[in-house]
């Protein structure tokens, strides 16, 4: 078992994200770092619950098998080895107040927790990754549909992209963006994801606790 020493996001990779925030779309990603101690596994959804509204947001993940520096596309894509879905959990009133400071956002997004998985699946076709799929319903409502081929940089160029930003070693994540329909969890509540790869469906739960 691959250990990630960081996790690398992407925020607005998704045009219809980036618009139902206000914000504007980045010329070039907009990157950020959760640490290796913000990781948790489905079922455990753990938000907490004195810091304002804690947000959802379903991002396809893909784990890197081997160091990846100042890399092609083409290198990138080979050196994936794993895929699965995340929630990127985000204190979005915390958010707001870093952003409009112009302070960086850690504390909104990189509290024990804060980067949940789902169990990894091996990639045995890369080609198939731009082709996923994916879905969060909250208590059985549909809250968020991913399609990799709408993302603002695919896979393969934004994990070169962050190469060139930053060494991925063997065994770090990336997440690479929420589609629209971001919103608030509440505890108790039952998530179920969904993803669809490489003609696979993958379906898995999470209860929402209070982790404070
Ligand atoms: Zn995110």
């Amino acid at each position: 078992m691959l250990k990630p020493s960081k996790i690398v996001c992407v925020g607005r990779n998704y045009a219809a994200h980036a618009v139902e925030l206000n914000n504007p779309i980045p010329a070039e990603p907009l990157l950020f770092i959760k640490p290796s101690s913000s990781l948790a596994a489905l079922p455990e959804v753990g938000i907490p619950t004195r810091l304002g509204a804690c947000h959802h947001e379903l991002e396809l993940a893909v784990q890197v098998g081997e160091r990846l520096q100042r890399a092609t596309p083409e290198q990138a894509l080979k050196a994936l080895c794993q895929v699965t879905l995340a929630l990127d959990l985000t204190l979005r009133e915390v958010q707001d107040k870093l952003k409009q400071q112009g302070q960086p956002w850690e504390r909104a997004k990189a509290f024990d927790g804060a980067c949940v998985l789902a169990p990894w699946l091996a990639i045995d076709d890369s080609a198939a990754l731009q082709h996923a799929k994916f879905e969060l319903y909250c208590d059985e409502q549909l809250r968020q549909q991913g399609d990799a081929q709408q993302m603002l940089m695919p896979i393969a160029e934004l994990v070169a992209h962050i190469s060139h930003v930053f060494t991925l070693e063997a065994g770090d994540v990336v997440l690479t963006g929420t589609p629209a329909g971001v919103g608030p969890l509440t505890v108790g509540q039952q998530l179920d994801l969904h993803l669809h790869i490489a003609g696979h469906d993958y379906h898995w739960h999470g209860q929402v606790q209070a982790n404070d």
